[in-house]
């Protein structure tokens, strides 16, 4: 099956080794969804390709990998089934029959209290809107006080509104960690000064079109994170992303109203303009953050048109005092460097 949907998704089958069963998805399906209306259970959580829960094993065929879960070394051994599709007719999993226990378990991201530094202000109980995070009065908190944050399991989505929104850092995640992030925002290459380094942190949903920009996209210093919902960034994560050098930082989540984790595109856009308000206090300028908000569906031309005014941004600003700049051919070494390459040490 090769044809299009109206949504210009390709149809495509699968067929399942263990019983030779064989279903069409069509344009609009989804593989779970499927293989549950044919008796195959395979768990799953939030559908959106955000916590790897129904990750299923395949042995043939070429998926079209749509999750922001899998690294790239299980992407050649796995995919997720609640929003992959297939580039190739078809697509061969290894999955029971049904009735049988799915081979494959996935650990889902979730969030982890540090009960010991919680003050039970409740932000988190506020922030969830999954209603997982609680306060547990059998618990024990910060200096003895009775009562903590507890999150349950079953219910985490793993959005990390509440690890954001946690006002003494008593909540880390099992995936998107500020450690993970910080990691990734800072790891861009340094880049000549004439490029500037514009780093985009997308929610899911908005992922695809940041991705497709291509008009001065990379060209233009473009990176992009990923992230599970906007509401997961931090301001740390935003400040960390200069410090490391960023010339400039674009936050795009979905319109107001149609967040996936229902305020999370919100908290992200107060927390982007507090934190351009710090810019400008510490002289870096605010105009170098910006939050644009995309249409579910053709969100290139919005976020194009967000990219090439941060690019504005940045040349009439300058490269950002913190930025680490990679040296071009021809370059004097820097003092530093100098002194190092005569010690022997460079
Ligand atoms: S937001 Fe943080 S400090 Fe407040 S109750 Fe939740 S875990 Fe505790
Ligand atoms: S990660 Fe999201 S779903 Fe899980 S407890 Fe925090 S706010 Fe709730």
């Amino acid at each position: 099956m090769s044809a299009s949907g109206a949504d210009g998704a390709p149809e495509f089958t699968i067929k399942i080794a263990s019983t030779g069963d064989a279903f069409g998805v069509a344009a609009g399906q989804s593989m779970l969804s499927v293989l549950h209306e044919n008796g195959y259970a395979v768990q799953h959580s939030c559908t959106s390709g955000l916590c790897g829960t129904c990750k299923v094993r395949y042995l043939e065929g070429e998926p079209d990998h749509r999750d922001m879960i899998l690294t790239d070394d299980e992407k050649t051994e796995y995919l997720t089934t609640c929003i992959s599709r297939c580039r190739s007719g078809e697509i061969v999993l290894d999955l029971p029959p049904p009735g049988e226990e799915p081979i494959v378990q996935a650990e889902t991201p979730l969030a982890v209290v540090d009960q010991d530094i919680c003050v039970a202000c409740l932000t988190c109980v506020r922030a969830c809107t999954y209603g997982a995070a609680a306060i547990d009065s059998a618990a024990i908190g910060v200096g003895g006080i009775v009562g903590a944050a507890t999150v349950n399991r079953d219910d985490c989505a793993g959005c990390g509104l509440c690890a954001a929104a946690c006002p003494t850092g008593a909540i880390s995640m099992t995936q998107f960690s500020d450690g993970e992030v910080i990691e990734r925002s800072g790891g861009f290459a340094p880049r000549p000064a004439s490029e500037p380094l514009v780093v985009a942190f997308a929610c899911p949903h908005c992922a695809p079109a940041v991705n497709a920009f291509d008009g001065g996209g990379k060209s233009s210093g473009l990176e992009v994170m990923e992230m599970p919902c906007t509401g997961r960034i931090d301001n740390l994560h935003l400040m960390r992303t200069f410090e490391d050098g960023a010339d400039g930082v674009i936050v795009t989540g979905c319109e107001p109203g149609r967040c996936y984790h229902s305020t999370g595109n919100l908290n992200a856009a107060k927390r982007t303009e507090r934190v351009r308000g710090w810019l400008d206090e510490v002289g870096l300028g605010g105009q170098r953050l910006a939050m644009v908000h995309l249409p579910a569906r053709d969100g290139e031309q919005p976020f194009a048109e967000a990219a090439g005014k941060m690019v504005a941004a940045v040349a009439e600003l300058g490269p950002s005092p913190l930025r680490k700049v990679a040296p071009e051919p021809g370059d004097e070494p820097a003092p530093e460097d100098a002194l190092l390459a005569e010690l022997g040490l460079l």
